[in-house]
């Protein structure tokens, strides 16, 4: 499988064509972002990391029913992915109070939530992805009714199989962001990645972050901690 024209290039990843029309190429840089890319910097070693990490996560997931994106590994950045429209939701799940939830609703973070919430932001770097509803998303056709459904169905399954996973490597799930996109026949299936990047992890024992959050509030041991994740999950 050939790279082939870029088509895009985000802020951690670029995405390319390939020979098969149906296909694209995502290669992981390591290159981080936050605050909308406010701040940037580099996080060696990150794109390997978060791609093997992403196809690991993806490939559990069809095990557990859920469709996603995920073709093949390539090499250490880069994977064969299903090229699919992108919703343009962010739909973040949480089970515990962290980031902006906390902020927004004045809470400490560590509060463990009986029940996973759900919450879309449109992702819309110019507008800096403001928090939606399902209605606003369907009143502005980013999504149908019954694609919302699917959405949410997905998102919670995703994310009882990732709670169930991360503890039993001695880490807890706190939140994450998840993206999904429609096949040319309209199926919906998860895309993009899942990662440190995209998620907050602490360590279950110590609460030590093992995640982007380190990078965000400048809590040094990044790239250890990214590093961690991996061992944690590949066992190198
Ligand atoms: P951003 O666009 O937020 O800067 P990235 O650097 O991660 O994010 O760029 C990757 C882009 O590829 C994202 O816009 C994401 O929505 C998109 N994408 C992820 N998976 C797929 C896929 N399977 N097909 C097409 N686009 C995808
Ligand atoms: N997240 C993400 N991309 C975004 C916004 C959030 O991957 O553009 C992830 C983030 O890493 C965290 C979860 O979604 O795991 C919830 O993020 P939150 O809304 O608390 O926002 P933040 O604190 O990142 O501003």
């Amino acid at each position: 499988m050939n790279k082939l024209e870029q088509l895009y290039e985000g802020k951690a990843k670029k995405v390319f064509a390939t020979d098969d029309p149906n296909l694209c190429i995502v290669s992981y840089k390591d290159d981080a972002t936050a605050f909308n890319g406010q701040k940037k910097g580099t996080i060696l070693g990150k794109g390997a990391i978060n791609n093997r990490l992403t196809n690991y996560f993806m490939k559990l997931l069809e095990e557990k029913g859920i469709p996603t994106h995920f073709v093949e590994e390539l090499n250490d950045t880069d994977a064969v992915v299903k090229k699919v429209q992108i919703v343009p939701l962010e739909v973040i799940i949480r089970n515990i109070s962290a980031g902006s939830f906390a902020q927004r609703f004045g809470v400490e973070e560590g509060i463990v939530f009986e029940q996973p919430t759900i919450e879309f932001s449109y992702k819309c770097d110019e507008l800096n992805d403001p928090l939606m509803n399902a209605y606003h998303a369907i009143a502005l056709k980013l999504a149908t009714p019954e694609e919302i459904d699917t959405i949410k169905k997905y998102a919670f399954a995703v994310n009882e199989a990732l709670k169930e996973f991360w503890k039993s490597v001695g880490v807890t799930l706190v939140d994450f962001k998840l993206e999904f996109g429609r096949l040319p026949d309209g199926t919906i299936i998860l895309a993009d990645e899942i990662s440190p990047d995209t998620a907050r992890l602490w360590d279950s024992k110590t609460g030590e972050k093992l995640d982007k959050d380190r990078f965000r509030r400048d809590l040094g041991g990044v790239e250890d901690a990214y590093k961690e994740v991996l061992r944690r999950v590949l066992g190198q």
